[in-house]
């Protein structure tokens, strides 16, 4: 974990990629899920490199330009589905390695410009890139967005995970954070507050958890009936929020039987 002067934190790739690892090696449910997981963010790790090594590069934060020099990586990561996916993902990724560089680019530009979070292939390959575009100190240009509270300040993408965390005990949001699901940018965020609708009335704000998941909780909200998982630092500070969220799948069941729809799918779907 890496903690900036303005106290934002960003996890590295390979924080991320070790904890899937450990988290894979308990064997419980989410196993399986996890060992695809570390081996997708492994692919992600590359991506990024790529594009960070690249000499004389930096991208302009216009994707249709970007995908010059971004697309080539593409490849990769669909072949590392293809060896390490379940079985519905590994056929996708096979058709993708067929298809033409135009088909791929549409599919990247349409992700970049409406986000949806079912579209695991680009999402997936856009979040090393929109990531390096914050970090190189870019901007989305081509990305419209509405600036909203909930939405990421950089990219206005839908948080993927709350966090919470007591380094800034005095900050206003009183160490709440969230993680932006497409450039994976932290920002904070108020603390009983639904990350979805901006609701604020306690008694519509639930949170739950089990014995299993000290550390990750549901925070739900009765006013759109949308949830996030959030990750509590303050109870295991070894937690890496996006991997730790994924590895909570059994807080997923349990939030769509009681109704609730999640305001954005993670990576394995859930
Ligand atoms: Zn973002
Ligand atoms: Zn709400």
């Amino acid at each position: 974990m890496v903690w900036d002067s303005s106290s934002k934190f960003q996890e590295s790739w390979d924080a991320q990629i070790a904890r899937a690892e450990h988290l894979a090696r308990r064997n419980d449910a989410s196993g399986e899920l996890l060992t695809f997981y570390a081996k997708l963010l492994l692919a992600q790790k590359r991506v990024y490199e790529f594009l960070r090594s690249r000499e004389g590069w930096l991208p302009s934060g216009i994707l249709e330009d970007d995908l010059r020099v971004v697309r080539a990586m593409m490849p990769e990561l669909l072949r590392a589905v293809e060896t390490n996916g379940p079985a519905a993902l590994v056929e996708q990724a096979q058709i993708l390695l067929r298809s033409p560089d135009e088909e791929i680019d549409r599919m990247l530009l349409e992700q970049w410009r409406q986000p949806a979070d079912v579209q695991f292939f680009a999402k997936a390959f856009l979040q090393p890139y929109a990531r390096w575009l914050a970090d190189s100190g870019g901007q989305p240009v081509d990305r419209i967005f509405e600036r909203v509270e909930s939405r990421c300040p950089f990219c206005g993408g839908l948080p993927q995970v709350s966090l919470l965390q007591t380094k800034e005990p005095a900050a206003e949001s009183g160490g709440r954070n969230l993680i932006c699901s497409t450039c994976l940018t932290v920002w904070p965020f108020r603390r009983v507050v639904c990350a979805h609708c901006g609701e604020e009335r306690p008694a519509k704000l639930g949170y739950f958890h089990t014995p299993e998941y000290d550390h990750v909780r549901i925070e739900a909200c009765d006013a759109c009936k949308h949830y996030i998982k959030g990750v509590d630092l303050t109870r295991l500070g070894l937690a890496v929020p996006l991997v730790d969220e994924v590895a909570a799948a059994a807080l997923d069941v349990w939030a769509h039987e009681h109704g609730y729809t999640k305001i954005e799918l993670n990576l394995v779907g859930l």
